[in-house]
Order: structure tokens, then sequence, then C-alpha cells
């Protein structure tokens, strides 16, 4: 199937209200220009230096999202434009992209990630550490980001249960925390569900699925 096949096959299987996000990393430019004329405006990429490549060279309606881990260092090229990032676990990070996006006149709208995976190599903060963030003083003087729900990735295994306990504990932070509305703190996004296992987030109560390969084909894991 080409991607624009894929891309429609999987717009007709995704309820209203969950947001696709493509996920375009290591894809050539012509692969977004070929999903963008599909009609796809949301693009995710995982490593700032490849996203602001892109957004240079294509159209700029283009929505984008960071969806990787990312290093503080990296965070001013992408202040002036991204449109998402999803991976924030410190406060360290948050500060910083506050600070960019202070000096670009602009609020910068972020995902907490949160750990549920078993593997120790996924990023993201636990259920403690995400309290204490935003209950700690230095997070509500942060005006120039707005955290607008949570993310996750689960374990990558065949366990469909596994998976979905850890969607579930995920779904259920979320439910807690959507209770609390700040300035800088409005949760109405949940980011989980990839090309293996978006069916069962959504089930779970996925908001935002991050698909990739369903829609561009297998990537070159030399990149
Ligand atoms: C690569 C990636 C995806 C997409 O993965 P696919 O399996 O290709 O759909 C989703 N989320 C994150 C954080 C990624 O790094």
């Amino acid at each position: 199937m080409s991607i624009s096949q894929s891309l429609l096959q999987l717009k007709t299987e995704l309820p209203e209200q969950v947001t696709l996000v493509a996920v375009s990393k290591t894809k050539p430019a012509e692969d977004v220009m070929e999903a963008y004329s599909a009609g796809q405006r949301i693009f995710g990429e995982n490593k700032v230096q490849e996203m602001v490549q892109k957004w240079e060279e294509l159209p700029k309606d283009i929505k984008w999202h960071m969806i990787g881990h990312v290093q503080t260092n990296k965070v001013k090229y992408m202040a002036p434009f991204v449109s998402l990032i999803h991976g924030v676990d410190s406060l360290k990070l948050l500060k910083e992209i506050n600070k960019q996006a202070a000096k670009n006149n602009r609020v910068i709208p972020c995902l907490l990630q949160m750990h549920i995976a078993e593997e120790s190599t996924k990023f993201g903060l636990n259920g403690d550490e995400l309290d204490a963030l935003i209950a700690s003083e230095e997070f509500i003087d942060l005006k120039n980001i707005r955290i607008e729900g949570l993310m996750g990735m689960a374990t990558f295994t065949s366990d469909q249960n596994q998976v979905k306990k850890e969607f579930n504990i995920l779904k259920s932070v979320f439910d807690r925390l959507k209770n609390i509305a700040l300035d800088n703190f409005c949760p109405k996004i949940l980011s989980m569900g990839m090309s293996g296992d978006y069916k069962l987030a959504i089930e779970e109560g996925s908001t935002m699925v991050r698909i990739g390969s369903s829609i561009f084909g297998s990537r070159n894991y030399n990149k």
C-alpha cells in the first residue's frame, strides 16, 4: 500500500476524538509530502535536528510534534515553531522550554511523560515524581509552558494484558489529574499508542496516537 492509502485506511479506523500524529522520523521530506497531500497536518519527529530541517523545507501549516527524548541544549532550535512536546520528564527540561518559549514570545504546549513500561530504558516520571513536579513552587512560575496532558509508552511485548495494564495505569493518573486546573496545567490530551498497540490504547482511553511504520513502512535502522 502507498503512504496515502495506508493513511486513509488508518483514519477510517480511528474514532473522531482521537488525534493522529504521523511519525515521520527517518523518512524523507517526499514521504511527508505524500501524507500532507492526503490531508495529514500533524507530524511527529524524535530528533530536534531532523525536525528543524523538515520544518524549514516543508509547508508552514504543518504542526510539528516532538515525540522523542529532548536534550536541554536542543530546546532553543525548536522553540520558535514546535507545536507540542510529548516527552517532558523533568523540571529542568520544563524550565528550559519555558525560557526558550519566553524568548520567542509564545507559550509552548507540553505533555508530561510517565514511565509505565517494564523496560528501564524508556524515559518518564513515576506517579510520585509527577505529583511533586506539578506541586512545586517553581512549576507555578512557568508562564510560557502549558501542560496539556500525559504521554506514555507501553512495554514492547506481545502480552496484550501487560500492555493493557500499563495503558490503564496511565489513564487513571490522567483522570486524577484532569481535576486540577492551573494557568499552566490543563490536561486534556492522553498520548498513548503506536503502530503495534494503538487499538488497545484507544480502548483504554487514548486521545492521541503516534503512528509511524503503519503509515510510512518500516524504518531504516542505521539512521
Ligand atoms: C517511533 C515512535 C513512535 C512510532 O512508532 P511506530 O511503531 O513506527 O508506529 C511512537 N512514539 C514514539 C515516542 C516513537 O519514538
